[in-house]
């Protein structure tokens, strides 16, 4: 029995993009997904599942196979961003201020058409599915909220897959990358103290500024004197304030920035040496200063032999040509890492790139537009992927 996803993924491809371009329209930012949950919510129930809210704005649902075996998780993130939307489209977000422009709505329209088809072909799973359409990936914290509120257990997740629009990729290709893929992140703030005096009496004070200056030559030349330069460690201050006057010795500093690392060895090494680095300098300049770093997203390591899988289902579905072997992976961040590390499978990218259709604009851009030809290719693509896990499974 020949199943063709790619054909019942074109069949409903109207109602993918529909749906889409409702979750377009009605962005939410993270952690405050409420409208998003409802809709994604009612529609699952309407496919006669038993889809359930978790954590507050996240939800799940499983679709149990005709016989037992492995469970397979699939992961839509469903956020939105602080942006104001600048495209003229005619379904443009209604939210002042909100917009979905990293994707997810994409990801989410893409993850329900594929539940409509997976139900469809029920009968022939040899397993589960595990549907997990996550809250607040772009804040970081969602993917570690949804496991502590059990979504990777009863029954217990085997393998997770997800996916991310890439505009960097053309439409109708699929980018697939074993290991490391994305970067580790911990946010950190700093605050340095001094003492205030007058701008002409520096040596009755101590400048909080100037030691803030050192502090951040000191991360810097960190990155590039304690770390293998082959390996990858990169240490952002993005935010900088201090000081009351020009004439005043600043009293106080605050700062805030991302510490990005590919290799957990390097992560430990670099959360344990910045606040010595930073502790030390400010001592040797008579003022003091503290770093609070913060667990934020793990990085997203792919398994190799899963990702061999995605890449051997992306060929059987849209032939060779469409398969693109990623070659560098990104000190950007993606939550999808933590579901990894308990139920190892691959993360890959979908190309929504077309010029013809203004989709050439980078995630995060008031401009940012996608080629909607991907949408189905996406949801028949994780059935695909889900199908040809399960076999290899039961081949074991
Ligand atoms: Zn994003
Ligand atoms: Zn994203």
């Amino acid at each position: 029995m020949h199943l063709d996803f790619l054909q019942a993924a074109k069949d409903i491809q109207d109602e993918i993009i529909e749906i889409r371009r409702h979750l377009h329209q009605h962005p939410e930012l993270s952690k405050k997904e409420y409208e998003t949950t409802d809709y994604i919510q009612s529609y699952l129930i309407g496919l006669g599942l038993d889809a359930k809210k978790i954590q507050d704005t996240g939800v799940v649902a499983l679709i149990e196979g005709q016989e037992p075996g492995p469970t397979v998780g699939l992961r839509a993130d469903i956020d939105a961003l602080s942006i104001m939307e600048a495209t003229d489209l005619p379904f443009r977000s209604q939210n002042p201020n909100v917009m979905h422009a990293c994707g997810h709505d994409c990801h989410t329209a893409a993850l329900m058409g594929a539940a409509k088809i997976l139900v469809k072909y029920r009968q022939y799973l040899q397993g589960n599915v595990k549907l997990i359409f996550q809250p607040d990936e772009e804040q970081g914290g969602g993917a570690k909220h949804m496991i502590a509120g059990g979504v990777m257990e009863n029954p217990k997740v085997d393998a997770t897959f997800g996916a991310h629009m890439n505009p960097l990729l053309p439409v109708g290709s699929v980018g697939i990358m074993p290991g490391k893929a994305y970067a580790a992140s911990n946010p950190f703030e700093i605050t340095v103290k001094g003492k205030s005096s007058h701008g002409a009496k520096p040596h009755l004070g101590i400048d909080a500024i100037v030691i803030a200056a050192q502090i951040i030559n000191g991360i810097q030349a960190y990155v590039s004197r304690q770390v293998d330069p082959l390996d990858n460690a990169l240490v952002t201050v993005g935010t900088i304030q201090g000081g009351t006057g020009r004439n005043i010795l600043a009293q106080e500093v605050k700062m805030a920035g991302i510490i990005r690392t590919l290799d957990p060895a390097l992560r430990k090494k670099t959360v344990e040496t910045l606040p010595e680095i930073i502790g030390g300098i400010a001592k040797a300049m008579g003022g003091e200063a503290s770093i609070n770093i913060i667990v934020s997203s793990s990085g997203v390591f792919n398994d190799a032999a899963r990702t061999e899988l995605v890449g051997n289902s992306v060929k059987k579905l849209l032939g060779e040509k469409s398969l693109i072997h990623m070659d560098n992976p990104t000190m950007g961040t993606e939550d999808f890492g933590s579901y990894l590390e308990l139920a190892p499978g691959s993360f890959f990218q979908m190309g929504i790139r077309n010029p013809e259709k203004g989709a050439v604009h980078p995630l995060h851009s008031d401009q940012f537009m996608v080629d909607e030809d991907a949408l189905p290719l996406l949801s028949a693509l994780h059935v695909q992927v889900v199908f040809d896990y399960l076999a290899e499974a039961k081949g074991k």
